[in-house]
């Protein structure tokens, strides 16, 4: 039998890295090309949900155990077990009810599982041998022909460029996502003096205005991340995804945040500023001898935290397809890129879409004469808390100021909690908790 075409995959990210162990593990021929020269980011967290923790098993279990060996949950931070199931305890930053807890937002069965990024991508590139590894590799162009795929990179010299059969793109093409971002990682002492022992451990997002924040711990609970996101229609103008923040940025973006955020502030050191884009959707996720994955396709805001785990599901998908017996040629793999787009390309641009509050339909409804109910569930991507919280607020109607300074209400039946409700006159908004 002749050997299977190699794979060749752009960007060394959580994505392509995890593809390229995947494939590797299962004997597929694979090849990464990466830009840059190391992993060497600051050690800022990444939260992955239980489906990316299956798919990294379905993938291969080496990879799970890489995950297991550097995640930190809530049994990292003893006396907390009790949150071993919560992603996040939503807090109030702002208002008379500021440090209250406004819910307990669960992720079943494991709750929040963190880990640092540059940890994963680093133990990642151990599970591939070195010489499939390109570092400093920046892919510059790329032509189709009837050989195959012929790939340009910046620093190649000599011009002309590799032929390559079948490609995988991990790179990437945005649009704004109407907001940008502040990220840190803080040790927890500092964190327990900014906020408070409990705030310090269990993993927070502070509701404000105009902004929001969240924190967990990583490396054991011996670090914890931050990250603040702050509305913005402003354009992003500079070139690189990251840059420099000088302290009176974030102070200016964070003034109406309440005295947890700004006790974050107070210890964040150096601020980085980040762009927050996000795709429209594509009409396909590959063409020919050529697929996308991971953000390069459907970049999200991070705001349900979940565009890695998006990533290691289309990794997990690829490496079932690729590696199937009945794919042996190169007519295969494009076949199997055909089928990865039509089982990933729905799931993940809902990911997108349920990314963004729409509020465009529920004013209209609220102006005749009919009672509108908004359900959000805890664990429910696409009617996910922070989307319905933001689209009651945003929402005018005649009775709008009297809803937004309504409180939350338990929601009681036969004596058991169910969640919270906030209501006035035709209005009401449901918080499953
Ligand atoms: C502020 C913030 C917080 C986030 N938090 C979370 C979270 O908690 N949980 C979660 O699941 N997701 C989170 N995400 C989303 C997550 O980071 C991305 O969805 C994920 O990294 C996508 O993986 P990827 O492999 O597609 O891209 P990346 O991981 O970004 O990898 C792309 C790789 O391609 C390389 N590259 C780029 N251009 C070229 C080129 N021309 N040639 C060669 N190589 C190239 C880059 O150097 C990079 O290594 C967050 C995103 C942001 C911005």
């Amino acid at each position: 039998m002749s050997p299977k075409p190699t794979i060749t995959i752009i960007g060394g990210g959580i994505g392509g890295l995890t593809l390229a162990a995947g494939l590797h593990l299962r004997k597929i021929p694979v090849q990464i090309y990466e830009a840059a020269q190391t992993f060497k980011e600051l050690g800022l967290g990444i939260s992955l949900g239980p489906a990316a923790y299956r798919a990294m098993s379905l993938i291969h279990l080496s990879i799970q155990q890489i995950h297991n060996s550097l995640v930190t949950t809530h049994a990292d931070s003893p006396g907390y077990e009790e949150y071993l199931q919560t992603w996040f305890e939503l807090v109030w930053a702002i208002g008379v009810y500021e440090g209250d807890v406004l819910m307990n937002l669960k992720a079943l069965p494991s709750g929040q599982t963190a880990l640092r990024r540059a940890d994963f991508l680093n133990a990642l590139v151990e599970l591939v041998p070195a010489d499939i590894v390109h570092f400093g590799k920046r892919l510059s162009n790329l032509v189709e022909n009837k050989n195959g795929v012929v790939l340009a990179f910046e620093d190649w010299g000599g011009g002309g460029g590799l032929l390559m059969r079948m490609l995988l793109l991990v790179v990437m093409v945005f649009g704004p996502g109407g907001m940008y971002g502040y990220r840190a990682v803080l040790d927890m002492g500092d964190m327990v003096q900014a906020v408070g022992e409990k705030r310090a451990r269990v993993a927070t997002i502070y509701v404000g205005k105009g902004a929001y924040a969240i924190s967990y711990p990583v490396m054991r609970a011996r670090l914890v991340n931050i990250g603040i996101y702050v509305l913005s229609d402003e354009v992003w103008e500079y070139d690189s995804w990251v840059r420099p923040a000088v302290k009176e940025d974030i102070e200016r973006d964070t003034r109406d945040m309440g005295r947890y955020v700004k006790g974050l502030v107070e210890r964040m050191p150096d601020p980085s500023q980040w762009a927050i884009f996000e795709h429209s959707h594509f009409s396909t996720y590959t063409r020919s001898k050529v697929a996308i994955l991971g953000d390069a396709a459907h970049a999200s805001t991070p705001h349900q935290g979940a565009g890695a785990g998006q990533a290691i599901e289309d990794a997990h998908v690829l490496a079932e397809l690729l590696s199937d017996s009945r794919v042996s040629s190169v007519d295969d793999v494009v076949a199997a890129f055909k089928a990865y787009d039509d089982i990933r390309r729905p799931r993940s641009q809902r990911v997108v879409t349920s990314n963004k509050p729409d509020t465009s339909y529920t004013p209209a409804l609220l102006s005749r004469p009919v009672h509108v109910a908004l359900i959000y569930g805890d664990a429910d991507y696409p009617c996910n808390w922070f989307d319905g919280e933001a689209v009651s607020l945003a929402t005018e109607y005649e009775h709008s100021k009297e809803f937004r300074s309504a409180g939350y209400t338990p929601f009681v039946v036969d004596g058991e909690e169910y969640g919270v409700t906030r209501e006035s006159d035709k209005m009401m908004m449901y918080f499953n908790t």
